[in-house]
């Protein structure tokens, strides 16, 4: 980090600066033969609080040189995670496809799409328990009952499962659920985050409706610094001005964030597009844009399905789609 002092600054006031840094173990040197007054910090400035920087009259600007999320930071960590659950992995070359409906609507539906999803070769089940909708009239799900059907459907066909927490008050439901997901919507309900943080578990963390990396970056860093490292971070679209798709899927951010973190990145296209139609292509995108997995909703009827059903593929397509991004998979590798 460098620090920008006012030309007028004290020698006694930059003085006061250097020690009251070195205080915190940061060594702060001045740095002469430039056209600026200029100091240069080292040694772990993760906790340093930098608006109180910013705020003091001799300093005219502060720059960051290393991000401000550190357990997240592939800088610092160079090797990929590897999420390990029941061995699937995700991450570090592993690739895996979690796919599965919106909402666990009853156990015939979440039987039958667990097991095409599984006969066309997902290795994660999904289904949503607890809704976050924009409507409170619309169906928010089955709540302790999806999760029960869930693992009634985990136990049928041996699929590890995944789905959505929306308050801490829930987690005890959660005990055998195998990836807790944070949606989009609570990326940074920082009290979740914590709650999460201190599960032996992944979780499953989406990038929030208009969250910059960074701030997706720093959501994870909020799980990690509780003590939580199994995080998987999944790209599933952001707002923008076009509304012919439900949100933009930002291909980009998935190298992206595999450059700028160790942790595995997945990319959700049906969220992504919100058009089943869509879904497909999309997908083979983020398989070749590097995403080490991807999150598919999948319905046995998506016509009558109780949420999502315009995004949702039908068995038949998710198989035909599995067969392509297999070959995606073998022509990158
Ligand atoms: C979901 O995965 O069901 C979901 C609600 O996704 P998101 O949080 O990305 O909107
Ligand atoms: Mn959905």
């Amino acid at each position: 980090m460098i620090i920008k002092l006012h030309e007028s600054a004290s020698l006694q006031a930059v003085q006061g600066l250097i020690d009251m840094l070195a205080a915190q173990g940061i060594a702060a040197a001045p740095m002469t033969g430039t056209a600026h007054r200029l100091l240069g910090l080292s040694g772990d400035i993760t906790a340093l609080d930098v608006d109180s920087l910013r705020a003091l009259a001799i300093v005219q600007g502060v720059q960051r040189i290393t991000p401000p999320y550190r357990a997240a930071a592939r800088s610092v960590h160079p090797a990929d995670t590897v999420i390990d659950v029941q061995n699937v992995r995700l991450g570090g070359g592993h690739f895996a496809v979690i796919a599965g409906p919106c909402s666990v609507e009853s156990e015939a539906q979440i039987i039958a799409v667990a097991e095409a999803v599984k006969a066309a070769g997902a290795s994660m089940l999904r289904g949503g328990a607890f809704k976050p909708r924009t409507s409170p009239y619309t169906f928010d799900g089955l709540h302790a009952e999806g999760i029960r059907l869930l693992l009634l459907a985990k136990a049928q066909t041996g699929l590890p499962v995944v789905s959505e927490i929306m308050d801490i008050g829930q987690l005890p439901l959660f005990d055998a659920v195998d990836i807790v997901q944070i949606g989009a919507r609570n990326m940074q309900n920082y009290a979740l985050l914590h709650a999460v943080g201190k599960l032996q578990k992944p979780v499953l963390l989406k990038r929030g409706l208009s969250s910059t990396l960074e701030e997706l970056l720093m959501s994870a860093e909020h799980i990690m610094a509780a003590g939580n490292s199994q995080v998987i971070l999944c790209e599933r679209g952001i707002r923008t001005f076009e509304h012919y798709t439900r949100n933009t899927l930002d291909l980009s951010a998935i190298p992206a964030l595999k450059a700028l973190s160790h942790l595995p990145v997945i990319a959700d296209p049906s969220h992504g597009t919100g058009v089943s139609a869509l879904v497909p292509p999309m997908a083979l995108a983020a398989t070749a844009a590097g995403a080490d997995g991807l999150m598919i909703e999948v319905h046995n009827n998506p016509a009558q399905a109780r949420c999502d059903g315009p995004q949702a593929l039908t068995p038949a397509v998710f198989d035909q789609t599995m067969q392509q991004i297999a070959r995606i998979r073998q022509a990158i590798n």
